[in-house]
């Protein structure tokens, strides 16, 4: 239920349930759908580390995160993968090198409205280039050996889980 929707946004009648998939006024016709998002988060491989993001902003401040976000209107996951990583590390890796891991959902809540998203997880080797952290999003960056991972820092369940089945194809 989306508590901060609380009117339809075309005539102004009280709106009594909106829930993650559809809001539907009892007094217009009006139907909008709250559809799930693609979000990705990449895997940056070097030899038997991963990299981590350290999450500047909430939700999940000083958090571990993967690389990746929300995918724009009109783009492709592989895009988002690239277009994250140059906003974020400023890294250029080609769209190919990109390779499809697993999904799984996740809450996303941003200034009190929650967000339902599907988290699509890929891979990719470090191209050994040097990092440029966005600092607005991103506190620092951890390579840290798989074998040293503490899944409980890492903020979102979707990416914990995401980074436990990556360490099982790792043993
Ligand atoms: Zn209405």
């Amino acid at each position: 239920m989306i508590k901060s929707f609380k009117f339809c946004p075309n005539c102004g009648h009280s709106i009594d349930t909106f829930d993650f998939r559809r809001m539907s006024c009892p007094n217009c016709d009006l139907v909008y759908y709250q559809n799930v998002a693609t979000a990705v988060a990449v895997i940056l491989k070097k030899d038997d580390k991963i990299l981590f993001t350290v999450r500047n902003k909430d939700p999940k401040k000083g958090m571990l995160d993967l690389a990746g976000g929300f995918t724009d209107p009109d783009e492709s996951a592989e895009e988002t993968c690239q277009r994250e990583i140059q906003e974020e590390l400023g890294i250029k890796i080609p769209t190919n090198q990109f390779k499809y891991f697993i999904s799984k959902p996740n809450n996303y809540e941003y200034k009190g409205i929650p967000y339902k998203t599907c988290d699509l997880a890929y891979i990719a080797d470090f191209p050994n280039e040097d990092i440029i952290i966005e600092k607005e999003e991103i506190a620092d960056v951890k390579w840290i050996k798989i074998s040293d991972i503490k899944l409980e820092e890492i903020g979102f369940d979707s990416l914990r889980s995401v980074v436990e089945n990556y360490i099982k194809t790792q043993q």
